[in-house]
């Protein structure tokens, strides 16, 4: 590993320490925890620094960012294994790419995208696992359904045959206070907990960023997702 390899190294291993006391804090097992690497913004080459590092699974916003940066860590590393997640904005168009070439999605919030992925996952790779991104935050210009519409939105998309509807994810908007930042990841746990009364095999939550891991690992999230404090300023 090259010296200019050592901080995204140190700063991996930083954010694992977050997670493991955030856990233990929590009376959970680190290892219920997975780490999200958002690689968006950044190129291949770190791609690759961090999974030489331990790193498998990485997110991605951006569809055409995504599918050249995939087909490059794969042309400049064939050995490495990684996980693909989307987790941007979804437009219909872009429907195809994503169901080709990820394994989890994590934002879908319309009936319309989640039977368009289905359509496209090709049947030779596995259902493709999904998130529903449901707006805690309650701002009308957020991306993600209203908590309301998350139950018949779930119930729709566990019945398409080529997806595997796995849980939900959110964006909260940013709070500094550690007990404001845990609301809206308490909200969503709830919602879970309540698609799960309604005997959906759901697992997941996917909450948590560089700046309130804490709080949503607190909450129970199953995924965090980390950009920054594993890569650097976006700029
Ligand atoms: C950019 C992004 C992240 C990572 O945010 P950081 O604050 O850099 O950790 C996580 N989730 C989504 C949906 C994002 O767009």
């Amino acid at each position: 590993m090259s010296s200019l390899d050592e901080p995204l190294q140190a700063a991996l291993a930083r954010v694992h320490e977050r997670i493991s006391a955030a856990a233990r804090a929590a009376g959970r097992e680190p290892s219920e925890i997975a780490l999200l690497a958002v690689s968006k913004a950044f190129p291949a080459e770190a791609v690759i620094a961090a999974a030489r590092a331990g790193q498998r699974r990485f997110g991605e916003n951006y569809v055409q960012e995504a599918v050249e940066k995939i087909a490059q860590v794969r042309d400049m590393a064939p050995d490495l294994a990684l996980e693909w997640h989307f987790i941007g904005p979804i437009q219909s168009n872009k429907t195809r790419a994503i169901a080709e070439r990820f394994d989890w999605v994590h934002s879908v919030d319309r009936l319309k995208i989640a039977q368009r992925l289905s359509q496209q996952r090709p049947p030779d790779r596995p259902p493709l696992a999904v998130l529903i991104q449901v707006n805690v935050s309650g701002e009308a210009s957020k991306s993600g359904i209203a908590p309301a519409e998350a139950s018949t939105l779930a119930h729709a998309v566990a019945g398409l045959p080529r997806l595997r509807l796995r849980g939900l994810m959110a964006i909260p908007e940013p709070e500094q206070d550690a007990a404001r930042q845990r609301m809206p990841f308490a909200r969503l746990r709830e919602l879970l907990e309540g698609l799960q009364r309604e005997g959906l095999a759901v697992d997941t939550l996917s909450m948590g960023m560089s700046a309130d891991l804490e709080a949503a690992i607190a909450e129970g999230a199953k995924i965090v997702r980390v950009g920054t404090a594993i890569f650097g300023e976006r700029t």
